[in-house]
């Protein structure tokens, strides 16, 4: 079995081919001896190849020969593959936006990618600041909550400043992230409106370092991925409005935060 294995920072990407198909797994990356051990176990002699910034931890712990790769050529690679195979037409140059424990942008010409940027605002913290703001730990529950939050009770948009008046901009844009202190001292916010505006925080911030980048290379096409937009429908509808309104395409692939397992499988 050919096995492709992405081992960041928070999560271990697997991919894996039986029959023709294609099998996706991820367990936490804190518990590597349970990825060697799930790797042993169930899949039937494993020809592997392993990339990520946790790939020598893995390795060590996994006895047997395995190939690695550089993460974000595998990545490229693996955008490519998922793309095509959901009909998903991608024209050069793009740019693929990584939204994982933390952010990293990528532009692609030719079949080859350059790093661009990337910032500390990603997924992590989500999870960090949800800890330190409502105490919960759980990925879950926390975009679970968030769905149900409401922004209004945290944030100062532009058309709370310009109260009547026409404002230059549009009244929907958010002023000030947070900032909407007053009606906070008079109402402590839920725990799912302080969660709403974290990620509402997060997806703005990518959208805006990205898109300087995306004019910079005449780009149109935006590809997010990461596993930061699992199970989490505020943040991509976050990132997608924010995209298209800054006049770009935002393109989610199915499975998009598996491309670095699968291009670092479909390299052995
Ligand atoms: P990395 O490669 O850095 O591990 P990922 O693309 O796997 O990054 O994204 C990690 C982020 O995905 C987390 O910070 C969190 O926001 C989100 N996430 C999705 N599912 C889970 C989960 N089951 N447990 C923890 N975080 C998760």
């Amino acid at each position: 079995t050919k096995v492709g294995i992405d081992a960041g920072g928070t999560l271990t990407k697997i991919a894996y081919q039986t029959n023709g198909s294609i099998r996706y797994q991820s367990v936490p990356s804190a518990d590597m001896e349970y990825t060697v051990e799930w790797l042993s176990s169930q899949l039937d002699n494993p020809d592997v190849c392993v990339t990520g910034g946790k790939s020598e931890l893995l390795t060590k712990k996994w006895q047997a020969p395995a190939k690695t790769m550089v993460e974000f050529d595998a990545t490229t690679k693996g955008i490519e593959f998922l793309a095509n195979h959901q009909d998903q037409a991608l024209v050069e140059p793009f740019l693929f936006v990584n939204v994982g424990t933390g952010t990293s942008i990528h532009v692609v010409n030719d079949g080859k990618q350059e790093r661009t940027g990337g910032s500390g605002i990603g997924g992590g913290t989500l999870m960090g600041l949800a800890q330190l703001t409502t105490g919960i730990h759980d990925y879950k529950q926390i975009v679970q909550l968030a769905g149900n939050g409401n922004r209004g009770n945290v944030d100062l948009k532009v058309k709370d400043i310009f109260e009547g008046t026409l404002s230059p901009i549009s009244g929907d844009l958010t002023a000030s992230n947070f900032g909407k202190t007053e009606k906070m001292a008079a109402y402590a916010p839920e725990n799912a409106d302080i969660l709403a505006s974290i990620t509402g925080m997060i997806g703005e911030v990518i959208v805006s370092i990205t898109i300087p980048t995306a004019m910079q290379y005449n780009v149109d096409q935006m590809v997010y991925i990461g596993s930061s937009f699992r199970m989490n429908r505020l943040l991509r509808e976050t990132v997608s409005k924010y995209t298209i309104m800054l006049e770009k395409t935002p393109i989610f692939l199915e499975k998009g935060e598996y491309s670095g397992a699968v291009g670092a499988m479909l390299s052995i």
